[in-house]
């Protein structure tokens, strides 16, 4: 399967995403402007990654008449960062979505091996009861995403999902090949990898990009 023929990706198609993603696409963005745009950009994102929110029926009153009406279904949802870079778009999420808690998975790419490395771990006690939304500005290898949903299955969670701002084939392939019913959203299907793993066309580094370090 290709990766933009998996049933499982949702790439979005709009035009203020696109323009806000040129913003962050372009080199001389400043951090302090890649930031506020990836904020902006997380808020349009979250419209598909919280579609499968599971909700439940609620007995409220409007200044006219009784009604039942859906409200988010409890335990609210945990937001996973991936550190850091994870950080810029779990914070948009968490404001739209304030009743989710917010956890963080530390993992590193190592430059040599490209193989991803955990270094930490914080979770809430009772992450298998939550539905879970990963999020990683970049989906390059797929090896951090992977490596990261694994450990959340391992802690017993059943309903996952990734989101990320770029992504590209070959991660959307390998995340698929690992988890085969992972919803992936996306803002940007890119056009592949290079020789570092980089995607391109990309927007570099998203971690150096937000917070200046490079
Ligand atoms: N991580 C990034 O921050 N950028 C890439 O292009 C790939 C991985």
């Amino acid at each position: 399967m290709t990766a933009s023929s998996n049933p499982h990706l949702h790439v979005m198609d709009h035009p203020l995403v696109v323009h806000k993603l040129a913003i962050l696409r372009d080199k001389d963005t400043p951090p302090h402007e890649f930031r506020h745009t990836l904020h902006e950009l997380s808020w349009l994102l979250a419209f598909p990654t919280f579609a499968a929110l599971k909700t439940r029926d609620l007995d409220i009153e409007t200044p006219l008449e009784k009604m039942t009406a859906a409200t988010m279904a409890t335990p609210y949802p945990c937001l996973v960062s991936i550190l850091r870079a994870g950080n810029g778009l779990v914070d948009g999420f968490s404001q739209v979505c304030p009743e989710a808690s917010v956890g963080h998975l530390g993992l590193y790419r190592d430059h040599d091996t490209m193989v991803p490395v955990s270094y930490y771990t914080s979770l809430p006690s009772d992450i298998a009861r939550r539905q879970v939304i990963l999020g990683d500005p970049m989906l390059a290898t797929g090896g951090s995403a992977s490596m990261a949903v694994d450990k959340l299955l391992e802690m017993g969670v059943t309903d996952i999902v990734f989101s990320c701002l770029v992504a590209a084939p070959e991660g959307v392939v390998a995340l698929h090949e690992a988890h085969p019913t992972l919803p992936i959203i996306t803002a940007a299907l890119d056009r592949e990898l290079n020789e570092k793993c980089y995607i391109l066309p990309g927007l570099g580094d998203a971690g150096d990009r937000i917070y200046g370090t490079n």
